[in-house]
């Protein structure tokens, strides 16, 4: 008959290091007995007993997400000799400022299209407005004119805007 304690299986780490798994073992909840190779890979960059006293380090409710991160970085340094997972990482920082920058020029352009339609028809506008003050119609227009004209000239695009509208009225 086997005796209770030998009914749990030994985690993945103590099945590994050929050591018996006792119920207080700092491996066992992060390295199940299913998944032997997620410990193989940590136990061969970082070594068995750093993991260990990283582990003791690191409070209990952040150690699952200290194993995750070892996980990751030793399968990375496996994939990638040289960099490791800072490879991934760089070309991460890489795309974002790469798409940053796409982001900054679209807003731009944004501005400059909103900006460029209205600001025809706000001057006319405008020039309306001063000259009848008679309607509650013109109030309107008035509030409106306020809206749009101050857009184009904060950004200093009009002259841009300008020429595109010409080209696109014609
Ligand atoms: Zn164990």
């Amino acid at each position: 008959m086997a005796s209770s304690s030998y009914s749990i299986s030994p985690c993945a780490a103590c099945k590994s290091l050929r050591r018996k798994c006792l119920p207080n073992c700092i491996f066992s909840p992060y390295f199940p007995p299913e998944e032997p190779q997620k410990f193989a890979i940590v136990h061969k960059i970082f070594g068995a007993s750093n993991v260990n006293k990283l582990l003791n380090e690191v409070l209990p409710h952040q150690r699952e997400d200290a194993v995750k991160s070892l996980a990751y970085e030793a399968e990375a340094r496996l994939k990638d000799p040289v960099y490791g997972c800072v490879g991934a990482i760089s070309v991460l920082q890489s795309q974002v400022i790469k798409l940053q920058k796409e982001l900054d020029a679209t807003q731009a352009d944004l501005i400059r299209y909103a900006s460029s339609s209205p600001s025809p028809p706000s001057s006319v506008l405008f020039g309306r407005s001063r000259m009848g003050h008679g309607g509650s119609s013109s109030a309107s227009y008035d509030q409106n004119s306020v809206f749009y004209y101050p857009s184009p000239r904060s950004n200093e695009t009009c002259g841009h805007t300008q020429e595109r509208g010409d080209h696109g009225s014609i």
